[in-house]
């Protein structure tokens, strides 16, 4: 999903403070006087919690096993169920609809047999009396949606044999006639179907006319396997609207068939170029593989040409197959310009249309700096290629395409380069999106900031640390929140922008850079092409750093702990010969203590105590050894950390 920009989720902020009443407000602060006055006298503690679980206390995670051990990392007995799946599927933009038929090949590998199994329908959502469309989830994002009939089966067969099934909301389940055998036990699938495409822009995916025709942005399009898992069994969580998805690797043989004149750019990699392009565009795309600079295949002067196109007539199928992926997407259009680079052995591509904005030529530089920048901080982006697309939807991901919107350069870089980031989360590192949205949404806004500074060659910024502020007085639920739960600013504060600063602060504040990018590096490495879930992040970030980490992860992710910071009192030795500071730390939430101190001589010190100072009081005494008057005493002078009352940070002497 598209990151929702700072000045957005600011004036939203304003709106919802507004929005709360008056006496609500008030219970809220006196709430908040309450646990100040407690936290004094019983450190870090917050009220109403088991006395002896201080912000310290190790956490409760599940039990280590084979599967997932207590370093974090994946044990020798993990396992993870494949889908593949073979699609033919056509587009007739007559009718809107989208028809298809596919046989996925299932291969258990747990250690369960299975009675029957779960696919996810997620046209459904589109339904009239879709649970989305009841609790009214896909209101607020990408205008407004009208109900459709959802999707239509045709045959449902496990392998010859029409089978039995059953449709529940997004959610449809096939039983076997035969348990499938644990352990490498294979099914094969053949389902028929299809949907209408809506008129009126729907999320992730949709259409938008153009002067030069339709652009079909198509996603969540195809009755695709739930996941299997030794967490949860079968993930069966609807689908509603805002919590993306979860779903097995697999390989997918893809045959799109559209009108002639269209072009495709799909996930994977195109089978019949021969086929789809004209020896023109073949001889530049050939050279575009090569070529570290822009090469333009198809350009706004030829859209729309005969020529353009391979003679004849009827249809045209355009094949794609891709390994290893967690799902399909694909977009088609009569309108679009298509223009190629290559990156190593990957097609870098963009697909537009004219009227897309005037940075969409710089679009596939764009792509090619946001992955080269990836490769080298975090891990080498493994696919053959990528494409970015311009249609209705202003951004969304898939494996090895992604759909964008951006009218200025820093917006379409930022959300190209967003997009594709999730190419790393979660395409390759698979999260359950559903649950733990902060793992896929956070990560990638963390790896994002870096790159906007590199590709406007700026300092890297902390994420807005008010923001977080403000977040973290008005909210009561902590980033570890299922998606669904969430409204749209929770969505972007928490699972995108708090998560993000707080991975920035524990890498630029709390471990170091060296530190924190060997073990967020490990983590991306022990998990790529496997699904982790929180404990074995945080066990995989303290296992390669060397550090506790629990007092972050409980006050951060798991609570919504908030953070404030005092100094309370400096005393002066009468014959000025040092001086003692005392801080507190008044609420939940713990950091290392940075102050600075300025003398009367006009000189200053900056120090830094470690969060470990915490341990065993919310007082803290610190002792100066330099024989000169105290002036004043900054807490976090710099403004990076996001405590929650900034008054108390400074003690200036009276004169
Ligand atoms: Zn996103």
């Amino acid at each position: 999903m598209p990151r929702i920009r700072s000045h957005a989720l600011l004036s939203l902020l304003s709106f919802v403070a507004l929005a709360i009443s008056l006496p609500a407000q008030q219970r809220a602060e006196e709430a908040e006087g309450e646990t100040r006055s407690r936290a004094s006298s019983s450190p870090l503690r917050l009220p109403g919690v088991r006395p002896d679980i201080t912000i310290f206390t190790p956490l409760e995670l599940p039990t280590p096993n084979a599967l997932r051990t207590a370093s974090g990392a994946p044990g020798p007995e993990y396992w993870q169920q494949e889908a593949h799946y073979r699609i033919d599927v056509a587009l007739d933009p007559a009718t809107r609809e989208v028809s298809g038929r596919e046989r996925i090949t299932y291969v258990n590998h747990s250690p369960d047999a299975l009675d029957y199994l779960w696919l996810g329908l997620e046209q459904n959502l589109l339904r009239a009396d879709s649970l989305g469309t009841l609790i009214g989830a896909q209101r607020g994002v990408g205008g407004e949606s009208i109900p459709s009939e959802g999707v239509v089966l045709g045959h449902v067969r496990v392998g010859d044999v029409d089978a039995r099934y059953a449709v529940y909301d997004t959610q449809l389940r096939i039983e076997l006639a035969q348990p499938l055998a644990p352990k490498g036990g294979q099914v094969e699938l053949d389902l028929a179907w299809r949907f209408r495409v809506p008129e009126k822009v729907f999320r992730r995916y949709g259409t938008i006319d153009t002067k030069k025709g339709t652009v079909w942005e198509i996603a969540q399009w195809f009755p695709a396997m739930c996941v299997y898992d030794d967490v949860h069994g079968w993930n069966t969580w609807p689908y509603l609207g805002t919590g993306e998805f979860y779903t097995n690797f697999g390989n997918y043989e893809v045959a799109i068939t559209v009108p002639r004149d269209h072009l495709v750019v799909a996930t994977g990699v195109l089978q019949n170029e021969a086929e789809v392009y004209t020896p023109t565009q073949l001889e530049r795309l050939s050279r575009a593989k090569r070529s570290a600079e822009t090469i333009v295949i198809r350009g706004a002067d030829e859209v729309g040409e005969a020529s353009t196109r391979p003679s004849g007539d009827g249809p045209l199928t355009w094949r794609f197959q891709a390994e290893s992926v967690r799902t399909f997407a694909w977009a088609s259009s009569p309108a679009f310009i298509l223009d190629a680079a290559g990156l190593d052995d990957c097609l870098i591509q963009s697909a537009y249309y004219a009227e897309a904005g005037r940075f969409w030529p710089q679009s596939t530089q764009m792509l090619r700096k946001a992955i080269q920048g990836y490769n080298e901080r975090w891990f080498r982006y493994p696919y053959p290629a990528a494409t970015n697309v311009a249609g209705v939807e202003g951004g969304m991901e898939y494996p090895m395409i992604i759909f964008c919107r951006g009218g200025n350069e820093r917006g379409l870089f930022g959300v190209t380069t967003h997009e594709i980031g999730h190419n790393w989360f979660p395409m390759i590192v698979n999260t359950d999106e559903r649950r733990h949205a902060w793992m896929d949404e956070g990560f990638n806004t963390f790896i994002n900031i870096y790159s906007e500074a590199e590709y406007f060659g700026e300092e890297a910024k902390l994420e807005s640390a008010e923001e977080a502020r403000l977040y973290a007085i008005k909210s009561l639920v902590p980033i570890a929140t299922p998606a669904d739960r969430l409204d749209m600013m929770q969505l972007g504060l928490l699972q995108y922008q708090k998560t993000g600063l707080g991975l920035q602060i524990l890498r630029e504040y709390v471990l170091g850079k060296e530190r924190f990018d060997f073990a967020f590096r490990t983590y991306i490495r022990r998990w790529a092409w496997k699904s982790p879930r929180p404990a074995d992040f945080f066990r995989t970030m303290e296992d390669a750093s060397g550090a506790d980490l629990a007092w972050f992860w409980r006050g951060w992710f798991l609570e919504n702990a908030t953070l404030d910071q005092a100094v309370e009192d400096v005393t002066q030795a009468s014959d000025r010969r040092g001086a003692r500071l005392r801080f507190a730390n008044r609420s939940r939430m713990v950091l290392p203590l940075e102050f600075t101190v300025t003398y009367a001589d006009g000189t200053s010190e900056t120090r830094k105590m470690p969060v470990e100072s915490w341990f065993r009081s919310d007082r803290l005494d610190v002792r100066l050894d330099k024989k000169v008057a105290v002036q004043s005493v900054e807490i976090d002078a710099a403004g990076k950390l996001p405590d929650v009352d900034r008054k108390n940070n400074t003690w200036k002497r009276d004169e």
